[in-house]
């Protein structure tokens, strides 16, 4: 057993908070676990177990936060956690506990008025309930009338199944949606110079083609940047709303460039992140915006802090502060 419980019912509605005129919702798919080594790259244990205690096996628990944006005229999600396609060795190992629903559920979120789903990179832990796996044993997509958005980067590095991380690349999360027309495939200002039958993007054959978008938009007020680092397509999500007398409110998903709120220090950064040095600098880049703007950060692996707004320490570090 873990030292930190799992999830409970209470625990299905993360967190719920007003943005300017926008409706912030943190649901959840449940808890999991991971190596803590993993998650620390080169940061002793000595230091990272006083903020995230491991078990016997040295794993520690970590959340599959998604992201409820409701503008009035869109419901957006950001990210569909780890799904239920999982065998079940692999459930074994992560011990998920395939909450979204439920956890949709609860927030009144229903299925069918889910505008917009964004995937901020395609490993398996993000993009899993993009899929169901029916009881007819037949994958289909999850959200019928959403239009589904992720890097055409993070797809075409699934495609080539590298040694290093073909395990976190499983086409059931996104070929479904290729196959229904719901996957726009994002390339910010053409950088990649993907083509909709680019053979970078080919899966199987009898997928049809995919449809390309070069500008960041995904709805009015939300919109992706480019953070890479973890992978090196990966994207954030901004999120503007109006407040009062004119004044603007932002917050940002910022998808594994910081997992947690544990991962705040720049130099804290994972063994499963493919350019380490890029996550440094680009965390700084962020943090930069995010502490002098006030943004609300919402951290995709926190089951504790959801969210936050981020202040420098007296040391100058990155905390978190509410
Ligand atoms: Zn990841």
């Amino acid at each position: 057993m873990h030292p930190a419980k799992t999830s409970s019912d209470e625990d299905l509605v993360r967190e719920r908070r007003a943005l300017g005129d926008l409706e912030l919702i943190v649901c959840s798919d449940g808890t999991y676990v991971l190596d803590g080594g993993a998650m620390f790259g080169v940061v002793p244990k000595t230091m990272w177990q006083k903020r995230m205690p491991a078990d016997e096996q040295n794993r520690v628990l970590l959340g599959l936060n998604t992201l409820v944006v409701r503008t009035g005229s869109a419901v957006v999600l950001v990210e569909t956690g780890i799904g239920n396609k999982q065998s079940p060795k692999m459930q074994e190992i992560f011990q998920n506990e395939e909450r979204l629903p439920a956890s949709l559920a609860a927030a009144g979120v229903r299925p069918d008025e889910v505008t917009h789903v964004v995937n901020t990179h395609l490993h398996f832990d993000h993009c899993g309930w993009n899929t169901t796996l029916g009881e007819d044993g037949v994958v289909r997509p999850t959200f019928s009338n959403a239009r589904y958005f992720a890097a055409a980067g993070e797809l075409a590095h699934g495609r080539l199944q590298l040694e290093r991380d073909r395990v976190s690349y499983l086409g059931p999360n996104y070929d479904p949606l290729l196959a229904s027309g719901q996957l726009t495939l994002i390339d910010l200002h053409g950088a990649g110079g993907f083509t909709p039958g680019d053979a970078r993007l080919r899966g199987p054959e009898a997928l049809p083609e995919a449809r390309i978008q070069t500008s960041a938009e995904i709805a009015p007020g939300v919109w992706v940047e480019a953070f890479p680092g973890h992978t090196a397509s990966m994207l954030g999500v901004h999120v503007e709303a109006r407040a009062h007398g004119g004044a603007t409110e932002r917050a940002c998903y910022i998808g594994d460039l910081i997992p947690t709120h544990h991962h705040l220090d720049a130099t804290w950064v994972m063994g499963y992140d493919l350019d380490p040095l890029t996550c440094i600098s680009e965390r700084k880049r962020f943090l930069e915006q995010a502490v002098a703007e006030e943004w609300v950060v919402v951290f995709p692996h926190d089951h504790q802090v959801a969210t936050a707004r981020v202040v420098w320490n007296e040391k100058g570090k990155a905390v978190a502060r509410d």
